[in-house]
């Protein structure tokens, strides 16, 4: 079992563990990890494993059962089992999805409250993201509304904040019956949520920015139509609206 690190503290770029195990393919298991494997649309982080004077390119990083599984290079050679090693995470890829990931929050937020609509599905990656909503009509001036308001909420520095809370006290929270809570598994006792202050709270395993304004703003840079009741919005991130350039301070 892998003690995941993100799940308290997304910040943490680099971290101390012990290798548990060693398969030889090149899969690394650790007692305690920082990378973030694939799920929940979120995509692995990079970085690499150091050990002493050896330093492994983490190629990817997924998850089975309790494990976190670290894939590296076998030819770049393998670690002892018991050994210490530094894993260091790629920031600046884990950073853009972290915004990422919180940018998806507030639009799932925004368009929640502006039109009562839920999510069916999405995915990120770094460059771009994309969420489906059961909509049946998503016109050039409900983007645009929809943009600006995201955009709004973004600039107003909202906190967010994530905890685990025992899952029958999670089942009381209305918000979250909407984001389909219901569909997890009966033996999982605690769930973990997500809260962007007074818009939006999802039951969500994955790594986000501590306040809005940290995302910067976002642009919808495509639709799509899935269906009669079911669009598609693209996103991409831009930087702070309105941020002073350098030297103008
Ligand atoms: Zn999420």
């Amino acid at each position: 079992m892998t003690e995941l690190l993100y799940l308290d503290d997304s910040y943490l770029a680099a971290f101390d563990a012990i290798v548990t195990a060693v398969e030889p393919d090149g899969v690394v298991l650790l007692d305690r990890s920082a990378f973030y494997p694939t799920g929940g649309g979120q995509p692995h982080d990079l970085g690499a494993l150091v050990a002493g004077s050896q330093r492994l390119p983490v190629l990817n990083v997924t998850k089975r059962g309790a494990d976190t599984l670290h894939q590296i290079d076998p030819a770049c050679g393998l670690p002892q089992v018991g050994a210490p090693i530094r894993g260091e995470i790629d920031w600046e890829r884990r950073y853009t999805l972290m915004r990422m990931h919180s940018a998806l929050h507030v639009l799932c937020g925004v368009v929640f409250r502006e039109f009562g609509a839920l999510v069916t599905g999405g995915n990120m990656g770094v460059d771009k993201a994309r969420m489906d909503f059961e909509l049946e009509d998503l016109s050039a001036e409900r983007v645009a509304h929809i943009e600006a308001v995201a955009n709004a909420v973004i600039a107003s520095g909202r906190p967010i904040r994530w905890r685990s809370l025992p899952r029958d006290e999670a089942f009381q929270i209305p918000d979250l019956i909407r984001t389909k809570i219901n569909l997890l598994p009966a033996h999982i006792t605690e769930v973990r949520v997500v809260e962007i202050e007074g818009l939006d709270l999802q039951a969500d395993g994955g790594t986000h920015v501590h306040n809005t304004r940290e995302i910067g703003g976002l642009q919808v840079v495509g639709t799509r139509s899935k269906g009669r009741i079911n669009k598609r919005l693209e996103i991409a991130l831009t930087p702070a609206q309105g941020s002073v350039a350098e030297g103008d301070v």
